[in-house]
């Protein structure tokens, strides 16, 4: 997990030209995501649920793009995951748990 130096908002990963990058969803601010940042963020996602964030970042090896919607629903389980509760906020109106 990372923070954001600017305003200390909290970076998600997200996707940019086709590549994986760390954004601050308060700020906007940018930075690559290196191979530590990517391992950070993969360990910790398997090791709660295995198919949010490493099945993203698997996909991306594949070179397979995902729809920004795609993500902003992973970012949404994530949220979850990790108990940022507060954040989801965001995500109010956009949710839908139509699933089976
Ligand atoms: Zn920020």
């Amino acid at each position: 997990m990372k923070f954001c130096p600017k305003c200390g908002g909290i970076l998600m990963p997200t996707k940019k030209d086709g590549k994986t990058i760390l954004k601050c969803r308060k700020c906007g601010y940018e930075e690559e995501m290196d191979n530590k940042a990517k391992k950070e963020y993969q360990i910790k996602e398997s090791t709660k649920n295995e198919k949010v964030l490493t099945t993203s970042i698997v996909s991306e090896k594949e070179g397979r793009k995902r729809d920004e919607e795609e993500w902003e629903q992973e970012r949404e389980e994530y949220y979850k995951e990790i108990g940022l509760e507060l954040l989801r906020d965001e995500f109010e109106g956009n949710e839908e748990n139509d699933e089976d």
